[in-house]
Parts: structure tokens; sequence; C-alpha cells
């Protein structure tokens, strides 16, 4: 193995024959500067022209070489002038149409020429026919011949074609292959006869006939590769934790004597997950570098509660501290709660809406930035330039699922004014598979409250068809009676705000024709702050019996009383998502209900999803099938977005590796410390320069 260094590989790609400035720039688009970059460009497909196929045994949908001879030329008058070739093989024949062409073709493409083709069979008005395929002449006594190797398909952009790309990266692999420096350590692959590096990309771009994508060769080959990027990725996020440690932070001890006055007073005792997390953060904050901790606990196992104690440390020791919420709703629920719980203790606390403007705008920015405000609750509005703290010391991020890494960086930036970095805590309720613990959320330390308030029961879940609308209004009619409240939650497809609210406002007038006896009140997204903080204010004092609402109530609010949940479309929405509404009930003693409602016909997955709600309520179990039906990307939410996209792995196909990459990344780091930015660069390049700006 070579040293570490500036490689032939890592040449521009200006070094290639035949590149011109044009190329390049179209390259860069796709992030490829280097002949390495080139060289980990893989297919995302590939076509097979290794065999040829006699036009007798073609089928509609093959993607198939075939070969023979033109035995009649047509073209179509009309404003759109087709060219159609008859060409047969001894054994049946097929058209090709061009709806258009050139000159040049219609000069060499004449009855008695003899050619080879590739392209997708279709089912035309004269029989079978291929649009606009690859063409090759074949000259008087040459044979066809079927290319050796698969045809690779590669990721393009505009303007781009896909010969050239090939026509690039076959030459970066015939002139730099050879030169490309395997940094892995050898023995770190484990299998018996582990692959080269050369030979798996080898055999990605150029697959030797007779070797489909599930054969052991190609698996082989990708699994080489799967494992570099996870081992870059592992390696990328260490390395920024270690940044992260070098940084000074504010050592903060907890203040016994506000903890205790502040656990006194409230109505509940504390679980025992609960005390242990309020401690974990506790060793966190009293060290001298920037506390990085995830704490993940299912819906309503009360994370709220466990922030406020890391909160009053801060406080204590004369820090500021930052909330965010992903919606406005939240955070106005979270400012009330912190109020309640805080504002005895003589702590103030402040809400930055991003619907707040003028002078009370102005004056809650004032009172941040003098520090009046120890306390600061806010939707993303808390990023923007203008808001100051005068020292914050804490920054904490409720459901970070919803946010990206760049948002999560852009506030810990806000406390830097002073040296030194705030501490971070960041809250979900989605379970984080132990894959994806380990490889998306390496930077963070992870805490888990694995244990509910008691006295709550599981949430009883059934599934009905619209057409059961009836029983259901029967059912929320007893409910009621009982003394307790109902959810009646309106989904959509569109991400529009106002046609999900126009959706509750029928659903309300609907509701309110049925049940003319019962207080019925609506809450969407674009109502203003104030009347929803007043709906929400009299559904939890119990005036409102059932409150109609879009997926606004998702995450985080807290009616106990609250107990039935219907959702409405519920096929429309995905799993993690369901899981998440359904936790807004059942967090008071008694029974609770989540009736979800579906319009048939349920396609395949839909079914799939309904049922797997309706077995369990088990955060965790949820979110590993969901990792099955779905795959990692929208698990990792804005995070994969944050440009931390996997090029080859797929988590839920290659978690078996991650042992072996953990094992890999000390190795490395211990062994061979200069290999781990080559690595980093060659998986993550751009995307890592963005991590760390
Ligand atoms: P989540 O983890 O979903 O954010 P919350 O923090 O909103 O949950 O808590 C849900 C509800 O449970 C709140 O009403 C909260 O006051 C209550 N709660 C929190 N901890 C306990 C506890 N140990 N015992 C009883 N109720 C609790
Ligand atoms: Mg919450």
């Amino acid at each position: 193995m070579k040293n570490a260094g500036p490689t032939q590989t890592q040449r521009s790609i200006a070094n290639l024959k035949g590149v011109g400035a044009q190329t390049l720039k179209k390259l860069e688009r796709l992030g490829l500067e280097s002949i390495e970059d080139l060289l980990f460009h893989l297919p995302h497909r590939y076509e097979d022209r290794t065999r040829l196929i006699p036009l007798a045994n073609i089928r509609v949908g093959d993607h198939a070489l075939v070969s023979g001879q033109i035995d009649s030329v047509h073209v179509s008058q009309g404003h759109r002038r087709t060219l159609a070739l008859r060409i047969s093989d001894g054994s049946g024949h097929l058209f090709l149409r061009f709806f258009h062409h050139t000159q040049e073709q219609r000069r060499v493409l004449i009855e008695g020429q003899r050619l080879q083709c590739f392209g997708e069979v279709r089912l035309g008005f004269q029989g079978l026919e291929l649009h606009h395929p690859d063409l090759t002449l074949l000259a008087q006594g040459q044979t066809p011949e079927a290319e050796a190797s698969l045809t690779p398909v590669y990721p393009l952009t505009e303007g781009l074609h896909q010969k050239s790309l090939r026509k690039l990266i076959g030459q970066a692999l015939n002139t730099a292959l050879d030169d490309l420096i395997d940094w892995l350590p050898e023995d770190s692959l484990g299998s018996e006869r582990p692959l080269s590096l050369k030979t798996a990309l080898q055999q990605l771009h150029a697959p030797r006939a007779g070797t489909p994508p599930d054969s052991n060769a190609m698996v082989m080959a990708r699994e080489r590769l799967v494992f570099e990027e996870l081992l870059a990725h592992h390696l990328s996020l260490s390395r920024f934790r270690l940044r992260v440690q070098n940084q000074p932070a504010p050592p903060m001890a907890a203040n016994t004597q506000l903890s205790q006055q502040f656990e006194a007073a409230l109505p509940f005792k504390l679980t025992q997950a609960q005390q242990r997390v309020i401690e974990e953060l506790g060793e966190d904050l009293k060290r001298p570098w920037p506390m990085m901790r995830l704490v993940q606990g299912d819906v309503g196992s009360g994370k709220t509660v466990v922030a406020a104690f890391a909160a009053l440390t801060a406080i204590g020791e004369g820090y500021q501290v930052a909330i965010m919420a992903p919606t406005e709703l939240l955070a106005e629920q979270h400012a009330r709660s912190f109020e309640h719980w805080l504002g005895p203790l003589g702590i103030k606390v402040g809400l930055l809406s991003g619907k707040a403007k003028g002078e009370n705008r102005r004056q809650s920015l004032e009172a941040l930035q003098t520090g009046h405000l120890a306390l600061m609750v806010g939707t993303h509005a808390l990023f923007q330039e203008e808001v100051q703290f005068q020292k914050l010391g804490l920054v904490i991020i409720d459901e970070q699922h919803r946010f990206g890494v760049h948002q999560r960086l852009a506030l810990k930036e806000k406390g830097q004014q002073n040296g030194l970095a705030p501490h971070q805590l960041i809250m979900t309720a989605t379970p984080i598979p132990r894959t994806l613990a380990m490889i998306g959320y390496a930077d963070l330390d992870l805490s888990i409250i694995d244990e509910r308030p008691p006295g709550r029961t599981p949430v009883k879940t059934t599934v009905l068809p619209a057409s059961r609308k009836e029983d259901i209004i029967g059912r929320i009619h007893d409910w009621v009676r009982l003394g307790r409240q109902v959810y009646w939650v309106c989904t959509l497809i569109e991400e529009s705000e106002m046609l999900q609210a126009e959706a509750a406002e029928n659903a309300t007038e609907r509701l309110k024709n049925a049940l003319p006896a019962l207080r019925i009140a609506l809450i969407h997204g674009r109502l203003k702050g104030a009347l929803k903080e007043a709906v929400m204010a009299s559904f939890k004092e119990g005036e409102i019996d059932i409150l109609v609402a879009t997926t606004v109530i998702e995450v985080g609010v807290d009616v106990p009383n609250a107990s039935l949940m219907v959702i409405e479309n519920a096929e429309r929405l995905g799993l993690a998502q369901l899981h998440q509404l359904r936790g807004r009930v059942g967090r008071g003693p008694g029974e609770a209900h989540c009736v979800l409602v579906y319009q048939p016909p349920l396609g395949e997955t839909a079914r799939e999803r309904l049922a797997i709600l309706r077995e369990t309520d088990d955060g965790f179990v949820i979110a590993e099938k969901d990792l099955e039906i779905r795959g990692p990307g929208e698990l990792l939410g804005t995070r994969q977005t944050g440009q931390i996209a996997f090029r080859v792995a797929d988590l839920s196909r290659d978690a078996l590796l991650i042992d072996r990459v953990h094992q890999t990344a000390e190795q490395l780091m211990r062994d061979h410390p200069s290999h781990g930015d080559p690595l980093i660069e060659r998986w993550l390049g751009q995307a890592v320069q963005f991590m760390e700006a």
C-alpha cells in the first residue's frame, strides 16, 4: 500500500482525452471533478446487449439487441414526418420508428442495408417496434456482434449523453484504475478471498455477460464498495464529533436547590428512565466541551420535562436556553409548559413565533439580547440573524427529524460569540434502529427513555373503511357522553395548507350536522396564532368535545383527557406519522382508542402499514418495519437531504456489515490515521465540506 498524498486518480478530468470546458461544467454538476470521481460514479442499472435475440423471440417490454436487413422504408407525410423501417432476420420481422430524423439517416437507411440495434420493444399498429433504437450499420459480410459485458447506464445531467459519459468512464478505467489506491487495511474485509477495489469497480462498470445484478459476483462487488462508503461516513461523523469536542463549552453543574424545588412542584413522579437520562445530561453538561446528545423516547414518554431539567442547570449557571420546535403549535405549547413550570421559580420564558411582528417582536428580541429572558422557545424563526442571545449556553431541539443538520449547526453558531460553544440536546420520538444510530448519528451520544409514565393503557387501534362512518360517529357520541374528548384528524396528500384547511372545514360541517349536541371546534395551520392558542386552551380545559384538526397536531400536543382519535384517509400517511398522531391519545388514565379510517381500495403497502399499527404501538417495532418498507432515506429525515445520501449503501440491506465497519474504523484511525481523509473525500466530497462549513 502506498502512502497518503495526492494521487494520480485525484487529477482533474481535464486530463482525459476529448474533454472540453463545456463537458467539465456538466460533469461538475454531477459532482464529478477528478478522475477518481468518475471511477466512483456508478451505474444505476444495466442493459443487456450481450445476446443477439432472433426477431421471432422478442417480447413487448424486452430491452433487446437484434439485427436484420431493411426490407422496406416508409416516410409518412404530414407535419410529423415519421421514418419507419421494416427489418427482418429470417426468423421474423420488426419495425423501427423515428419520429424525427436527419437527411443523413435517410441517405444510409435504405432497403437492403443490414444493421444491428438495441431498444425497448413496444407494440405498434403494425406489430412490434422499436422507437429511436441505438443503431449500428453493418458492412457487407460483417457479422453482428454482441457486447462482452453488460452496458452500464449512468445517472446523467442535462446535456450530457449516456454514450459520452460511458466513453469517459471507460477511458478512466483503462488509464487510471491501476493507480487507484486502496486505503483499507488489508485484513479488514474479513471474507476468505476479499475482492480488490479494482476488481470490484471493474465488475460494476462492466459486468461480464451472464452476471445479472443479483449474481454473486455483483453482490460481492457492491459489498466491497458499500463497506468503504459506510466506513467513510462513519469516519466523517467521528471526525466531526472530535472537532466538536475540541471546542470549549461552559461547564455547568446542576443547581440542586432549583431542581429540587422544580421536582417537588411536579404533579407526578419521574420515571426511572427519566431520572437516568436527566443524570446523563447532567454529566454531559459538567464537561468543558459541548454536549451533543440525542434523547430518544417514544411519544408520551415525557421528554419535555427531562429537557426542563437540563434547561434549569444552564439557567442556574446564568446561561440562556433556546428551545426549537418544528411547528408553531408545538412552540406555543412548549412556551406554555415551560412558563408554567419555570415561571414560579422566577425564570422568564419567551416565545418567538414566526408570526410575531412589529413592537411585540422587537421587545422580545431586546429582552433576549439583554439577558432578561432566560429561555426562548421558537420555531426555525430562532435561526434568523437578528435573533441574538446575550449568553446562550444550551440549545434544545425537539423532534429533530424535522430539522436538518445545517439548521442545527446554524443555531449552534449563535452561541459562539463569547468563544464558547453551547451544549446541544436533541429530542426525537422516532426510534433510531441500531444500524442508523451507528452510521447516521455517529456524531451524537444517545440516551433512550424506554419507559412510559405509569397508569397508561395501550391505545386500541381499529382499521375501518370510510363506508363505516356512521358507526364511527355513533362511537364518538358514546365516548363524549363518558366525559372524554376526541380528535378528528383530516389528511390530504397535497402539502398545501390551504387545501388541508378546506378539508378540515368541510369535515367540521359534516360532524356538526351529524352531532348537533356536541361542541366541535376546528384547528389548522392557517389560523392566527392567538386563535389557535385559544382553541387549544379551551380544548385542554374540556370546553370542546371534538377537535377537528389537520396534521398540525402531529407533534407534541398534549391533552390527557382526549382519548379517542379518528384519522380520516389514514392510507395516505406514513407509518411514523400515523404513530406520532396516535401518540396524542393514551396520555391519561383509562382506555384510549384510535380509529384508522381508509378509503378503499387499499394498496399493498398501505394495507401493510395499517396492519402494523393495529398490531403494535411499540415505536421501536414500528420504526424497524418502517425501515423495511421504505428504506432508510426518509427515516433519516432531513439528515439525508442535508446532502448525506448514500451512493451504494442501503442500510436496510447492508446492516450486517456495520460491526465490521466499526472495527475497521478503529483499526484505521489507530494504524493508518492518514487514510481517513482520502476515504472521506472519495465518498463524501462536497457533502463534508458543507457539514464543516
Ligand atoms: P413526549 O415525550 O412525547 O414529548 P411529553 O413530554 O409531552 O411527551 O409528555 C407527555 C405527558 O406526560 C405530559 O402531559 C407530561 O406532563 C406527562 N408526564 C411526563 N412525565 C411524566 C411522569 N413521570 N408521570 C406522569 N406523567 C408524566
Ligand atoms: Mg414532545
